[in-house]
């Protein structure tokens, strides 16, 4: 099974990420990961994006590609990904589907977790109250440009999925165990799973 988890900064996309991953045994491809890991270490490619990421812009499509090029080929692994982060535009999105048709394989679930955007803000500024900011870019404003950034580039790329009749809207307003039960119904429907 091969998901992509979509949603604003402040909509519970890494918690809902959690728990398909605890819940399916799913390989998470998280972009954002592999390259806070890359800043950490201080690798060429870390030097390249920290700044783009700490300002909440987007990393060229370039540096993206090779990272999901790399993981997707690596032999060892063909199916049962969650996509965390990625796609962000709708080059990305052209690109997953050439890159899973190569080695062919398909999408199950695309999955929107929506909030409304009042919400969304009042959570950032509440986030970023609570003084422990665990990441660089986890600050109001970097937040508030996160949201922006996700707003021009990523929601088109809802459209996409829309249009390929593989999108589910899950209303991300509930409790996070409401969120995860809408998610588990929506795969349950098509998968034989308890
Ligand atoms: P995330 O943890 O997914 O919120 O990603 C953190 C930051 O990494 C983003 O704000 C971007 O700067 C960068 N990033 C992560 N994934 C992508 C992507 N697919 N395309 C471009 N930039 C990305």
């Amino acid at each position: 099974m091969n998901i992509i988890l979509f949603g604003a900064p402040g909509a519970g996309k890494g918690t809902q990420a959690n728990f398909l991953i605890n819940k399916f045994g799913l390989l998470q491809i998280s972009t954002g990961d592999i390259l806070r890991d890359s800043v950490k270490q201080k690798t060429e490619l870390g030097k390249q994006v920290e700044t783009i990421m700490a300002n909440g812009e987007l990393v060229p499509d370039e540096i993206i590609f090779s990272l999901i090029t790399d993981r997707l080929n690596d032999k060892d692994i063909k199916n049962d990904f969650i996509f965390d982060g990625f796609p962000r535009n709708l080059k990305q999105a052209q690109k997953l589907d050439e890159i899973m048709n190569e080695i062919n394989i398909h999408l199950d679930f695309v999955f929107h977790i929506d909030v409304e955007e009042e919400i969304l803000t009042s959570r950032i500024q509440n986030r970023a109250k609570q003084e422990k900011i665990t990441r660089k870019d986890d600050t109001s404003e970097v937040l508030i440009e996160r949201l922006k950034v996700y707003n021009r580039e990523t929601k088109p790329v809802l459209d996409y999925y829309l249009n390929k009749n593989i999108l589910t809207v899950i209303d991300g307003m509930g409790t996070i165990d409401e969120v995860s039960s809408d998610i588990f119904m929506t795969i349950k429907k098509d998968f034989k799973v308890d």
